[in-house]
């Protein structure tokens, strides 16, 4: 592995890991504006933010988790992106291109929440 932290490094690994900016900021430590001002080229790759990243990417990678409704094969080819569900926020691979949730519970307690900020405003 390159040790070298390039501004579209950092953003590809966030993109990747499906992070938003505010997620991935606290993951590292920092303001969300400070990581966007570095995806952007606004500032520059500091030697702290670099040792940070290269941790949290170790981490992420060597601490890949998947979890599956279906008995897998030893060895698996995965051929669609994981998207975030829109209720839990949990990272997955939807079998359809419109499917927001990633189950009938996780739908309902998403609609729930909308209908109770409805009737809030
Ligand atoms: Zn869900």
């Amino acid at each position: 592995m390159t040790q070298i932290v390039t501004r579209a490094r950092v953003r590809q690994f966030r993109k990747r890991q499906l992070f938003t900016m505010r997620e991935f900021a606290y993951a590292l430590g920092y303001h969300p504006n400070y990581i966007r001002a570095v995806e952007c080229g606004a500032l520059p790759v500091s030697r702290i933010f670099a040792t940070k990243f290269l941790r949290l990417e170790q981490d992420t990678y060597s601490k890949q988790i998947i979890q599956s409704r279906y008995i897998l094969p030893r060895e698996v080819l995965i051929l669609a992106k994981a998207r975030k569900c829109a209720g839990c926020k949990r990272s997955v691979i939807l079998p359809y291109a419109h499917q927001k949730y990633c189950d009938a519970t996780c739908r309902a307690r998403a609609h729930q929440k909308s209908k109770r900020k409805e009737v809030r405003q």
